[in-house]
């Protein structure tokens, strides 16, 4: 009996939902991930988020090399080329994990469909979520559309232990990779060979090896004051875990473990509520992809719906000077300098830039949206789209409208300059004090060869108010 294990945002063998079960049905299990062209051939894709995943992928490879068997690499439509491969190499059954994306659930639904045409089964689990969407509803069995009546629930819930080991498995036999090969299994590429050349570096080194050591470091340290320590881009006080948990390398039960074995271990209260706002972030992970789940139209429209006909700006110059981290306004573009030469940002930054974007320069944040899917190597549909409706005022946010100021921002988050003096070393020798208030003398702008601010925040901020207020309540 041979199994197909089609990864996808999966990329590990520990603490696999599907694996695991697989595992109980056979001891032949090969895995196997499509390089699909509806994926990689769509704008919104990042060169460090390809380069991130390939490396993930050799892992996986060398991985299943180490317990007996082999990652297969195919290129093409999956409802083509996954019937195809199934068929060849006579397999009884196809695993995968559910994944709630409008895009995946359509190609599952395909792919699943042309497999049992060919009497081959289709099993699949949740395993990127502790909950999956359908569990975690309000009383009256409606989805949330708040975050703290979720949390409150999703908190409470009982999550599932770490999924059992894999041990030693069988793979193809030289006869049946031969097949394969004849059947469109290619060997890896690389990001070149993919379209998407990244040669800066990544904050996270992929695979899964990589991913647990961070995760141990994480929660043995920095957990421990998360609650303070998250909210300054200077200081490493977040867990840089976000790649990993888009491409799940890994396991989130992993990671839900680390949290309580920090609680356990820790020795105040303090500790214990710094790792719960830690917790909370991987909830506010859940919440996003729960909503995307059950509102699949927010990918294309805005959730408050007043907001469909909001007449922004739209400035294609200005939105240019955002992407390239030229706006004048330092904390804004130290944050834009950062998302391009290294694929990630910090999440202050995340949301001073948004801010900016969508109530500074009243640009569309649905093009917002689009760069960072350009760009982020931890690029994830559910917490992108939630990330920008929450900062354009147009998404699950109780609060209705929040305004971030960059300078003020820059005050209280980045006090001695030193996160923007990192991405904007032009302005290195700029007094602090200029800096953060982002009030720098024009004749030091000219020196520096930085430049003047393209807008004015409390003109701007005001004018958005203004907008606002007029759309229908
Ligand atoms: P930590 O602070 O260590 O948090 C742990 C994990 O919790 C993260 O790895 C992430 O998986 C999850 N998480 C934390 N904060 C959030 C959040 N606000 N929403 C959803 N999940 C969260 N996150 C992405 O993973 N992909 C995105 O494409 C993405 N786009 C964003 C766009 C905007 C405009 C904003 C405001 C936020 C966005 N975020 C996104 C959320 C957040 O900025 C990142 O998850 C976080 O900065 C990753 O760093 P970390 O792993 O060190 O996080």
């Amino acid at each position: 009996k041979l199994i197909l294990f089609w990864h996808r945002r999966d990329l590990r063998i520990s603490d696999n939902m599907g694996l695991a079960a697989a595992r109980k049905q056979s001891s032949k299990i090969v895995g196997l991930f499509c390089l699909d062209p509806n994926i990689l051939n769509s704008n919104e894709v990042a060169p460090a988020r390809v380069t991130y995943m390939l490396g993930c992928l050799q892992e996986l490879k060398e991985s299943y090399s180490k317990i007996g068997s082999q990652l297969l690499i195919v290129r093409g439509e999956p409802i083509e080329a996954i019937p195809q491969l199934a068929v060849a190499l006579q397999v009884t059954g196809v695993f995968w994990h559910k994944d709630g994306e409008p895009y995946a659930r359509e190609r599952d639904g395909k792919v699943e469909q042309e497999l049992l045409k060919q009497g081959i089964a289709v099993t699949n689990y949740w395993d990127q979520l502790l909950h999956p969407p359908e569990d975690i509803l309000t009383q009256s069995g409606k989805p949330y559309t708040v975050y703290t009546p979720f949390w409150k629930n999703w908190s409470q819930k009982p999550k599932l232990e770490v999924a059992e080991k894999l041990d030693r498995i069988q793979g193809l036999t030289a006869e049946e990779i031969k097949i394969a090969q004849e059947t469109g299994v290619v060997s890896l590429p690389t990001g070149k060979d993919l379209g998407y050349y990244w040669d800066g570096e990544l904050i996270l080194t992929p695979g899964e090896t990589a991913a647990r050591e961070q995760l141990e470091e994480f929660s043995e340290r920095a957990i421990a004051q998360y609650q303070e320590q998250r909210n300054f881009p200077a200081v490493e006080g977040t867990s840089l875990l976000s790649p990993a948990l888009r491409f799940g390398v890994i396991g989130i039960r992993t990671v839900w473990q680390a949290t309580l074995e920090a609680t356990k271990n820790s020795y105040s209260e303090e500790v214990r509520a710094n790792i719960e706002t830690w917790q909370k972030e991987l909830a506010w992970r859940e919440f996003y992809q729960h909503a995307l789940y059950h509102f699949p139209q927010l990918t294309v429209e805005p959730y408050r719906q007043q907001f469909k006909d909001f007449p922004w700006d739209n400035n294609p110059e200005h939105f240019q000077a955002w992407c390239e981290g030229k706006t004048g306004y330092p904390m804004v573009d130290a944050a834009m300098r950062q998302l391009n030469e290294t694929g990630w940002m910090h999440n202050r930054c995340r949301m001073i830039v948004a801010s900016f974007l969508t109530k500074d320069l009243i640009i569309n944040w649905q093009w917002g949206e689009q760069y960072f899917m350009q760009k982020l190597c931890d690029g994830d549909l559910a917490s992108n789209n939630g990330g920008w409706q929450w900062s354009a005022s147009c998404g699950m946010d109780p609060k209705p409208l929040r305004i971030f100021n960059p300078a003020s921002q820059a005050k209280k988050f980045d006090p001695e300059g030193e996160y923007i003096r990192q991405w904007l070393p032009e302005l290195s020798s700029i007094d602090t004090e200029y800096l953060v208030r982002g009030k720098i003398p024009d004749d030091e702008r000219e020196r520096c060869d930085y430049p003047q601010p393209i807008v004015d925040h409390n003109l701007r901020q005001r004018e958005f108010k203004r907008r606002y207020k007029e759309l229908s309540p």
